[in-house]
């Protein structure tokens, strides 16, 4: 659609509203004084506009019988709604006026807002991401998850280590949620199986379960950006099905009564906080069950609504996108359900989930390969190990036999039970074994998907494995967070970019321009002088915004290397204290960054950042040359701050460990320059900005395969480069711990005799290098506001609508609302 959406209010309209709003929330005479009241009715005045759109979206898909991607994650990391949603619908000027004329910054309203942190990480936040271009795009979608009470924890840092504390983002409510009770499900768990023979000699198989969960679900509506369409988040809440036991309340047993309702709220009471490792535990493993049969339930449910018991048009009215392996017990579920509930036979049933399943694979670290025990699967869901086994035994009878015939070891290797001491399910086979399509997420790791994590799937499934790279959004990451640059691009593309981030390009060819660049680096140098204020204000360190601020904000993680610049800190402090006449730019480095509670190096990783910022922050011998900020509970709130800020991006895990990252993307957006390795869409982020507009270091990963080869000894590292000697053997003693030597310990003895399985050693002089010829660019202002003009300019590639695009055509096969076709 080529015409802009009307804006849906006048200014006027708008204030009326939110007093109107203010007159029914708030009790209170003195309203300029309560920004929280105004945030809710602000809100609420946007949720008018945004249900009679989605009232509207719904109606124009039934009407039409659209084709439905659902798409399935155990995690969306939303951030904050309100302004995003402003700048969805247009009406962004519009509130700021209208507030601005009750005494209120716009700025300050949102503020008031809470993050919807029901996730961990980058998978979360893509899934994020995907909502907001299908909406855009105006595609039928509907994302299923949780509903998780406490969402990902708060971070806190006392003396220097991590403390954390419960999320509470709707302790009073949330606006951006509304309860749906009309389309509440009850998920059995538990019990036995029965066998009943049919008159036919066939048997029926009957699953008497052990407990009843009620899964009631919440709706967080998803506004289009200049489009049509409002879709929906639909969220699982768990609750026991007959809230307590009444008659044993009033008997005076109030602990029985209220332990079966505590046990069914559990389920989604919390996210589990580990990132890229499996959790391992049943809680979770139910979370799963329940919040796939809530959504199988509700994906047929919306199905029949319009067909009846007319299966034929099932699987060409829904597909279904498994975000991880996370979900994968949905395919078990429909499967159970077409035949133990609509008698299916077993091979149609099959069948249909084939055409209706695919997954993506985030993830090739082995630890997170998730994995759940037969044992396990026995006690909670008997019926669907029954029907993973017969899933399994079809695999390997009837297609890996053909393909290797008589190859026992080929049979163990692929089979989707992991045989060993204690038998468990392999969950990512299931998911390959049944998906029409298996993607990874950026093309070297689907690459490496084929040729090392499933190269026999790639030989058996010749065409089922492909591709399909991330991206991020525009809106939240470059138009909403970044005001000031949208404007710039505003007057010099003629397009709206926001909606076709290719345009971009166009600013290339103002990357030499004087004018450009001084307007271009001038507007970063704002975004810095605000973070500057917001790091003052949460850690109380003065940052000079003249500095190159460096910047590493992503999950704590020994793949990331977040260490692999902690130690780079390390020797540049060395160097100034060697020689305060060191030549370097001033450089600001930081970090945002949670580590799982359980991850013991991670946290010792932050704890070592944070006492050697408080002591490089505190040395006058520096001059101001080196600063370094930790700044505490990273999240999508704060990467909007962060970003726009960033001259330098740190993506520098070890080559084929990160998947794709999507921080890098931002970043670039936003005119920071990559300091990288050969790794995920760091890839084909060189391509796009060139060699000369992005620093490459390190190991490739045939370089980093060679390494393991050879025998990797990080002592040699250690013992003929001088400076890497000296930084790690400062970690023993009580320099940046007085009176506690070998506090910061821990890092060095996983570098060596750990084996340093990260190969940082191995990466550390180049590292070095680049960074030399990086602070050497920075130097040089024209070059540098090239450089970081380019980077903007050439990201057109990373909007996630090119994702979802690449989705479409080759996985969904969806047609957008009032396509012609
Ligand atoms: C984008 C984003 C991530 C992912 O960052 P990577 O650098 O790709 O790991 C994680 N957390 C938040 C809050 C984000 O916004």
């Amino acid at each position: 659609m080529a015409t802009a959406i009307k804006k849906p209010l006048t200014t006027a309209q708008f204030k009326k509203k939110v007093l109107q709003h203010l007159n029914f929330t708030s009790s209170q005479d003195d309203l300029a004084q309560n920004p929280t009241a105004v945030l809710k009715a602000v809100c609420l005045t946007v949720n008018e506009v945004v249900y009679e759109k989605l009232t509207e979206t719904n109606k124009y898909h039934k009407e039409h019988k659209s084709r439905s991607i659902n798409y399935l994650s155990l995690e969306y990391l939303m951030g904050r709604m309100l302004s995003n949603n402003l700048h969805n619908l247009d009406l962004f000027d519009v509130a700021q006026k209208a507030v601005a004329s009750l005494g209120f910054e716009i700025e300050d309203i949102f503020e008031e807002g809470h993050d919807l942190a029901l996730g961990n990480g980058g998978l979360g936040r893509l899934a994020a991401c995907f909502l907001d271009s299908l909406a855009t795009m105006d595609f039928n979608a509907v994302g299923y998850g949780i509903h998780y009470e406490h969402g990902l924890f708060k971070q806190q840092f006392h003396q220097g280590r991590q403390i954390e504390t419960p999320d509470e983002w709707r302790e009073y409510g949330n606006p951006w949620e509304v309860c749906r009770p009309e389309a509440v499900q009850y998920i059995p768990l538990f019990g036995h199986v029965e066998s009943i023979a049919n008159n036919d000699g066939s048997v029926k198989k009957v699953w008497h379960s052990g407990q009843t969960i009620k899964g009631v679900p919440w709706d967080v509506p998803i506004v289009g950006y200049n489009s049509k369409t409002v879709n929906v988040l639909r969220l699982w809440e768990s609750r026991a099905s007959s809230h307590f036991d009444w008659d044993q309340f009033n008997s005076g047993a109030y602990q029985d009564a209220h332990s079966a309702q505590n046990h069914a709220e559990t389920i989604s009471k919390v996210l589990y906080p580990n990132d890229e490792t499996d959790a391992g535990k049943e809680l979770r493993f139910i979370q799963q069950y329940f919040f796939c049969a809530c959504s199988i339930k509700d994906i047929i449910k919306r199905y029949q609504e319009q067909f009846g018991d007319d299966w034929s048009q099932f699987s060409k009215q829904v597909v279904i996108q498994l975000n991880d392996t996370h979900p994968t017990i949905a395919i078990l579920e429909l499967m159970r359900t077409l035949i133990d509930e609509y008698d299916f036979a077993w091979n149609d049933a099959f069948a249909m989930c084939r055409e209706i399943f695919a997954y993506t694979n985030h993830t090739l670290l082995p630890e997170a390969l998730e994995k759940w025990s037969v044992a396990l699967f026995d006690r909670v869901l008997p019926r669907h190990l029954e029907i993973l086994f017969s899933i399994n035994e079809f695999f390997l009878n009837e297609e890996v036999a053909k393909l290797w015939p008589n190859d026992h070891q080929m049979r163990g290797r692929l089979s989707i039970i992991e045989e060993g001491p204690e038998k468990m399910v392999r969950m990512a086979h299931l998911c390959v074994v049944t998906s029409f399509k298996v993607n990874g997420v950026a093309q070297i790791h689907s690459d490496l998907v084929k040729s090392d994590l499933f190269p026999e799937f790639n030989q058996l499934y010749p065409n089922k494995l492909t591709n399909v790279t991330n991206g991020v959004t525009p809106r939240r990451w470059l138009k909403a967070c970044n005001p000031e640059l949208s404007k710039l691009l505003d007057s010099k593309v003629k397009t709206d970019w926001a909606k076709n981030l290719s345009s971009l390009s166009t600013v290339a060819k103002f990357a030499d321009d004087e004018k450009f660049q001084q307007e271009f680096m001038s507007i970063k140098h704002n975004n810095k002088v605000k973070l500057a204020e917001e790091i003052l204000a949460s850690t109380g360190v003065v940052v000079s915004p003249d500095a190159i601020f460096d910047v590493q904000i992503k999950r704590l993680h020994e793949y990331k290397r977040q260490h692999l610049s902690f130690l780079h800190i390390l020797a540049l402090y060395r160097r100034l204290l060697a020689d305060p006449d060191y030549d370097m730019h001033p450089r600001v480095y930081i970090f945002g960054a949670k580590a799982a509670p359980g991850y013991y190096l991670a946290k010792e990783i932050i704890y070592a950042i944070n006492k050697v910022a408080d002591k490089i922050n505190n040395d006058d011998r520096i001059n101001g040359k080196l600063k370094v900020v930790f700044m505490p509970n990273y999240r999508v709130t704060l990467a909007e701050k962060i970003i726009p800020a960033a001259d330098v991006s740190e993506q520098i895990s070890t080559a084929g460990k990160e998947a794709s990252g999507t921080g890098n993307m931002k970043l670039a957006l936003n005119g920071a320059v990559t300091i990288g390795t050969l790794d995920g869409a760091n890839v084909e982020i060189a391509e796009e900005v060139g060699d000369d507009n992005i620093f490459i270091f390190g190991n490739t990963v045939d370089d980093i395969k060679a390494l393991a080869a050879n025998g990797y000894n990080p002592y040699d590292y250690y013992n003929n480069d001088e400076e890497i000697k000296a930084c790690l053997d400062w970690l023993h003693t009580d320099y940046f711990t007085p009176g506690k030597p070998g506090e910061l310990s821990a890092i060095a003895h996983s570098l060596l005799d750990g084996g340093d399985p990260y190969r940082l050693l191995a990466d550390f002089a180049d590292y070095a290098k680049a960074n030399t010829a990086l602070d050497q660019a920075y130097k040089d202002k024209t070059r540098w506001a090239r450089m970081a003009i380019i980077n903007t300019a050439k990201m057109g590639k990373f909007t996630s609508d090119r994702s979802i695009q690449d989705y479409v055509d080759n996985i969904w096969k969806l047609t957008p609302m009032n396509s012609k076709n």
